[in-house]
């Protein structure tokens, strides 16, 4: 097992809305989907999926968004109303996991990505490959690779 220091914990950029996670993560990503370019603001998404039961608010009131995703999908959003930070989507695949966006957790520079998708949409500058990374260059027909990759690593 991977030992880390702090839990997972976390919160918007003003502070109204706090979190921690109770849980371990199920996997760690990135996602270059223009998607994600526009809702972080930046070169790619970072998302931590954990199970929703796991995510315990601690301060603040969330709002939620909903929106569309290329497949069909409907995706909610959970941001914070006062500086609209995104904290997580909620997946729509039935199986109540969150994917949580991982820039906001207090620590987040002890987690490393299994994975990078949507890489066809990548910004040009950025270097992917990597021999212990998985690809993708557009939607993963399954998460399942994604997922093993990362209980892989946290068994050692
Ligand atoms: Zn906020
Ligand atoms: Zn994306």
């Amino acid at each position: 097992m991977i030992e880390r220091k702090n839990n997972l914990s976390g919160q918007c950029q003003c502070g109204n809305i706090r979190y921690r996670v109770r849980g371990e993560p199920l996997t760690f990503y990135t996602c270059h989907c223009l998607d994600c370019q526009k809702q972080s603001a930046s070169a790619f998404g970072l998302s931590m999926w954990v199970m929703s039961d796991d995510f315990e608010l601690i301060a603040g009131r969330l709002k939620f968004w909903t929106t569309i995703a290329d497949d069909g999908s409907k995706k909610v959003c959970a941001f914070c109303s006062q500086c609209g930070t995104r904290i997580y989507h909620m997946i729509d695949d039935g199986s109540s996991r969150i994917s949580l966006k991982a820039g906001t957790l207090d620590d987040a520079t002890q987690y490393k990505p299994v994975a990078h998708i949507w890489t066809k949409r990548a910004h040009q500058w950025l270097d992917l490959e990597g021999p212990e990374i998985l690809n993708y260059p557009d939607q993963p027909d399954s998460f399942s690779d994604i997922l093993e990759a990362w209980a892989a690593r946290e068994r050692g």
